[in-house]
């Protein structure tokens, strides 16, 4: 079995809120969400971070960002605003290591973040 977090929750060996399940990703609630509605959408194939990413990673991201947009204005976000935003290495404060695109909403967001 995976070490991975991520890669437990697409396996469904961890459970999750799913809100989003295709082919190529998944997208789940956050467990410790930082605005009223936060979603995490992840590839099902373990990418370990966009320090990873190379071009055949292109259909798949695209996917990934085309999937939580769809999701952010199917929950009635796309009017009020949402972010999407993904986190590398130590200085991004990524905390898990299977690539996740946070799609936060439900209150005013600032910029720049902390
Ligand atoms: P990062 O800091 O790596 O960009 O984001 C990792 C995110 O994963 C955090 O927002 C954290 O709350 C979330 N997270 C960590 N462990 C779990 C878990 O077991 N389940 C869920 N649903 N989210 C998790
Ligand atoms: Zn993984």
């Amino acid at each position: 079995m995976s070490d991975c977090l991520f890669c437990r929750i697409v396996s469904g060996a961890i459970p999750a809120k799913l809100v989003h399940d295709d082919a190529l990703c998944v997208g789940f609630l956050d467990i410790n969400p930082q605005a009223p509605h936060h979603a995490l959408f992840i590839p099902r194939r373990h990418l370990a971070s966009m320090n990873e990413a190379t071009p055949e990673d292109r259909e798949l991201l695209g996917h990934l960002m085309v999937a939580a947009a769809k999701y952010a204005r199917d929950q009635g976000f796309s009017e009020p605003g949402y972010r999407l935003v993904m986190n590398t290495n130590r200085d991004a404060g990524q905390t898990v290591f299977h690539v996740h695109l946070h799609m936060l909403a439900g209150r005013q967001l600032a910029w720049p973040p902390g």
